[in-house]
């Protein structure tokens, strides 16, 4: 029988400025030294950098057009999608570009009939996107819309097991037919809890042919452009998952999904390390 691989997927975790390189992950050196260590393009030319392009590439799916964030987010949520429809998502922002809490959010998606998802985030319907409200809205840089974009075809089935946060992982893997499970205390950010995780992760694997574990606070504390914070983030990733996903003993590999750069708050296409042990 072989063993089943776990794969921790560090979402944005490299980037030009050294995060990883400086973050003290004495797990994932351990694991590298024993293991193999390889440069992986997991950004196709012709699509953007980013979770819904890095996720499902390193699922073994690529892509063929641009992945409508919509439709990974209608999935994520469990928000229904009217027949003939696509779902858009839209940011909302303040007027200083910076992010809108969750309360401000949802003012936003009740005065432009949109469905509110988590923090800032919210759901268009295409049909309805155009409303004078929305418009308004967009005009003045409060409302950013994302582009339509493609949905992903069901290429796996629940023998792959995706542990992750409600956001763009469980959607992304929701969509191509994958299991999802939500631990209790995940959060897609840093103060998500880790431990549970891992704990979820080592559950799954029994049934499972492959074992996913998606973690997201890198990328959130880069956004922030708060460089301390994600190397905070990689340290208690070695930790609090990668310590007891390796003392298994069974097959694991560390990869990211794209790079994310604390300086800029922006994404990279460059190739990602992936450590296999
Ligand atoms: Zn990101």
């Amino acid at each position: 029988m072989t063993a089943v691989e776990i794969l921790v997927i560090l979402d944005g975790a490299p980037d030009g400025a050294g995060s990883l390189r400086r973050a003290r992950m004495p797990v994932l050196d351990a694991l590298a030294a024993s293991g193999s260590t390889t440069r992986v393009a997991v950004t196709p030319p012709h699509l953007p950098a980013g979770s819904e392009t890095g996720i499902p590439v390193l699922l073994g799916h690529t892509p063929s057009a641009p992945v409508g964030r919509g439709w990974v987010d209608a999935a994520a949520y469990g928000v229904a999608v009217r027949p003939g429809s696509t779902p858009l998502r839209a940011d909302v922002l303040r007027e200083d570009g910076t992010r809108a809490s969750a309360d401000e959010a949802r003012a936003v998606a009740s005065a432009v009939g949109a469905v509110h998802t988590r923090g800032h985030r919210l759901l268009l319907d295409e049909m309805r996107a155009l409303s004078d409200r929305s418009t308004e809205l967009a005009s003045r840089g409060r409302l950013r819309v994302w582009d339509a974009g493609t949905t992903l075809p069901r290429v796996l089935d629940e023998r792959t097991v995706v542990v992750a946060a409600a956001g763009a992982a469980a959607g992304c893997a929701r969509l191509l037919g994958a299991r999802i499970v939500i631990p209790d205390g995940a959060t897609g950010d840093v103060d998500t809890d880790l431990a549970a995780k891992a704990r979820a992760a080592l559950d799954a694997v029994r049934g499972a042919s492959r074992v996913v574990v998606h973690v997201g606070g890198p990328d959130e504390a880069a956004h922030r452009r708060d460089q301390a914070q994600k190397i905070a983030a990689l340290e208690a990733v070695d930790r609090e998952l990668l310590a007891p996903l390796a003392e298994r003993g069974g097959p694991l590999t560390v990869a990211a999904d794209h790079g994310t750069c604390p300086l800029t708050g922006e994404h990279d296409r460059a190739p990602v390390t992936v450590v296999r042990a």
